[in-house]
């Protein structure tokens, strides 16, 4: 096992670990460990709310977490000799849950996805689904299976929702006056367009006092991707992946977590994928000036790993830029045609016996495959999303008897 170089105590807050983590994205968040360049270590990760969702049959929990602590993120791990506008090459060696017995901390032997009220993040199909749903998972080796969505199982492609380097000052200023900017234009948006700075529960490692609280004022939120990685969620970064990060900072200042243990493309509930906590081993390199070298200026760009599920048959639900309701045409417009393609995946899987947030939980937790098909062909964009036949243990394909509805149970609701 590599040597860990930030680990963590499922047991505890990360704000009472020895060496606290952060949850803003802040350049002068104090490195919390360092490596050299050649080294192979291991980062210990809460999952992501910081454990407030917990392993039982009610999604109060989900309705009533606090997102100003999320993400809950693990480092920074300091590169040595590591400067702006190198490339920070980091390994993904192996990655898993938390290896202990079944416990109160996600990643114990279990999981979670959930749905988010539209008061509090919402998710994709949030006008829908307003309400707060969850699915609990039990973790076989590399399979999930839940009793909130039986007749399923499957094979967890593990990865990192979210890693990436520390911004600059510059690069955060940038951040919050575009975030501001979009905010300004709906400001009174449910859900919002954007998070800005929140001062509350704000966490930046050691410090205090004077420096907590410009971290506080100017951090940037972890919720979307940005110039230094960040929040992908993209389901492939899994073990053998290879990620290359721009450097903003002395020292690139790698931070993450958000491990999940499985998603489908889009994480389509908002915490769609199954989140847990856990460990991940990296290897890391620098190519010194790298950002200019490959012109990689503004993302990541990454190779993907080779351990995935051999899921080979799918069932494809196609969406196009419409609304078929009001009968009204988008032009072009992506997301529209992916959450169409989405609701025709709900439509035929409730013919099942399937709630519609069951199929919702499903849809953002399995390894699914959401593509952009088409976005030429004028005026609908046409995206697609493939649907492994052989996670369920029936035979979820068309035929001519016609689908058997059977009794499914349901999900975790609120009370
Ligand atoms: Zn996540």
């Amino acid at each position: 096992m590599p040597e860990v170089v930030f680990s963590v105590d499922q047991s505890l807050p990360m704000g009472q670990q020895k060496v606290p983590g952060h949850n803003r994205w802040h350049p002068d968040i104090p490195i919390a460990a360092e490596v050299n360049p050649g080294d192979e270590f291991r980062v210990e990760c809460r999952e992501w709310t910081d454990a407030q969702i917990g392993n039982n049959d009610s999604a109060n929990d989900i309705r009533d977490v606090s997102l100003d602590r999320c993400h809950m993120l693990s480092g920074p791990i300091g590169i040595r000799g590591a400067e702006p506008g190198d490339l920070l090459v980091v390994d993904i060696l192996d990655l898993g849950p938390v290896p202990q017995e079944t416990g109160p901390a996600p990643g114990q032997g279990w999981g979670y996805t959930g749905i988010f009220a539209k008061v509090n993040g919402g998710g994709f199909l949030t006008d829908e689904f307003p309400d707060a749903y969850k699915a609990i998972w039990d973790f076989h080796g590399q399979q999930a299976t839940s009793r909130h969505i039986p007749g399923v199982r499957y094979t967890g492609i593990t990865h990192p929702g979210l890693f990436g380097t520390a911004p600059s000052h510059e690069l955060l200023a940038k951040w919050n006056e575009r975030e501001r900017a979009l905010i300004a234009t709906d400001p009174d948006r449910v859900p919002p367009l954007a998070l800005p700075p929140n001062e509350t529960d704000v966490l930046a490692g050691t410090l205090t006092g004077s420096e907590l609280a410009a971290v506080a004022r100017e951090g940037a939120r972890t919720v979307p991707a940005r110039e230094n990685g960040g929040n992908h969620d993209i389901k492939n970064f899994t073990r053998g992946s290879r990620v290359y990060y721009p450097v903003h900072v002395p020292g690139a200042k790698l931070s993450g977590g958000d491990l999940h243990f499985s998603q489908g493309d889009g994480e389509i509930t908002f915490c769609g994928a199954i989140e847990m906590g856990g460990f991940i081993d990296f290897g890391v390199e620098l190519i010194k000036d790298g950002m200019s070298k490959y012109n990689v200026q503004t993302n990541p760009v990454f190779m993907p790993g080779r351990v995935e599920p051999s899921y080979s048959k799918f069932l494809t639900f196609i969406g196009v830029s419409v609304n078929h309701s009001t009968n009204t045409n988008y032009y072009m417009d992506a997301t529209i045609a992916y959450r169409r393609a989405c609701e025709n995946a709900i439509n035929y899987l409730e013919q099942w016996g399937y709630s519609r947030p069951q199929a919702y939980l499903l849809l953002g937790s399995a390894p699914i495959e959401g593509r952009i098909s088409g976005v030429v062909d004028i005026p609908n964009a046409c995206c697609s999303l493939y649907l492994p036949t052989a996670i369920f243990d029936f035979d979820i394909t068309p035929n001519a008897e016609g689908p058997r509805k059977a009794d499914r149970g349901d999900c975790a609701v609120t009370s």
